[in-house]
């Protein structure tokens, strides 16, 4: 039994080796793309893009990339053939508009946001008891951000700032408070390797699809804040969005908070916030100055859009090797939760 099964095998194996011989090989250099490569052989990607990526499955990256170095096949070239007389079929393909934007209208719950290492949210306090608040980790979906390159690994924005926020959220749970994690991902949870995997199945608050377009993604994503900050009315409600990238590019920063110059609640939040950090950072490294602040930054869309007061905080530089060194270890992330929480109990306190 175990023969004939290995023979048929070995015959499959030799069949398919058959099978590949006979297609042209190429090897990807750097920059390819399935256009570019098909190009270059003279195959228009129009036609043979299709059997292009279904013959070489296995050595695409998820959005369909190609690897530099690999060899790949090329699909066989077909003579030429008029269309049809009668092309009506214009239409097959669906429109934009079918694609639904509503995935669920159920948020995903925390026990699948934190993940079944961390599904359980043991009570600390009920110190936050009656605070609301709005977590927005930056980007997520389509866009993964800003991307620093780690050895051979890409480190993407999107996938640290999540993973900083989700742990943010349950430590605010934990003390009380009602919180809302504006971008869910159904399946990633709260994460202690050190390499987080780029995906792009993150979804808007309750279960929107995330559009690509910055502007659009932003807004809907305040239309949602706004409409929860509509039905908690009259309750301290407080909005974070968390970013992991800045403007200067390379540059190795501290902890940066943004708020809107007309709100003094925002304002007051985000030095809470400093307050916490710099004093967190003097225990931890007494020798290197802290040197995050606080700035007025009200062109922020979500800043200057939310109707519950905002702070925008870049932790860090996912291109600058040494804010990547402090992401990639969990118990940093973590602590960065921990110490954000802390900030935000010293605000919940003093609201008064
Ligand atoms: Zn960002």
């Amino acid at each position: 039994m175990r023969i004939a099964y290995l023979f048929l095998l070995c015959c499959l194996l030799s069949v398919q080796a058959f099978a590949q011989a006979a297609y042209r090989r190429v090897k990807a250099r750097n920059g390819d793309g399935v256009e570019t490569l098909l190009l270059r052989q003279g195959l228009s990607p129009g036609r043979y893009g299709a059997a292009f990526k279904q013959l070489n499955k296995k050595n695409l990256t998820r959005r369909h990339g190609l690897i530099t170095g690999r060899t790949y096949l090329l699909p066989k070239r077909v003579a030429t053939r008029k269309p049809p007389v009668l092309r009506t079929a214009r239409r097959t393909s669906r429109p934009a508009t079918a694609v639904p934007v509503v995935l669920s209208t159920k948020p995903i719950s925390p026990a699948q946001l934190f993940g079944p290492r961390y599904a359980g949210t043991p009570a600390q306090s009920s110190s936050l008891r009656g605070a609301v608040y709005y977590l927005s980790s930056g980007h997520g979906g389509p866009d993964p951000g800003a991307i620093g390159k780690y050895g051979s690994y890409q480190l993407a924005e999107d996938e640290y700032a999540y993973d900083v926020t989700v742990r943010l959220a349950r430590v605010l749970i934990s003390h009380g408070a009602l919180v809302y994690v504006m971008v869910q991902d159904p399946n990633d949870g709260i994460r202690d390797e050190n390499v987080l995997p780029m995906d792009y199945d993150e979804v808007q608050y309750p279960q929107l699809r995330i559009p690509l377009s910055q502007v659009q993604r932003l807004r809907q994503r305040i239309a949602q804040v706004n409409k929860l900050h509509a039905r908690h009315k009259g309750a301290y409600q407080r909005l974070l969005a968390l970013h992991v990238d800045s403007r200067s590019e390379g540059q190795n920063i501290d902890v940066f908070f943004y708020h809107h110059a007309s709100s003094a609640t925002g304002l007051r939040l985000a030095k809470n916030i400093h307050r916490v950090f710099t004093s967190r950072y003097k225990r931890a490294q007494p020798n290197r100055p802290y040197s995050g602040n606080v700035s007025e930054r009200g062109t922020l869309y979500e800043v200057r859009n939310s109707h519950a007061p905002a702070v925008f905080m870049e932790l860090g530089n996912i291109r600058n090797q040494k804010d990547q060194r402090r992401f990639v270890v969990a118990d940093n992330r973590q602590a960065l939760a921990n110490w954000i929480c802390e900030g935000l109990i010293a605000d919940y306190r003093g609201k008064q």
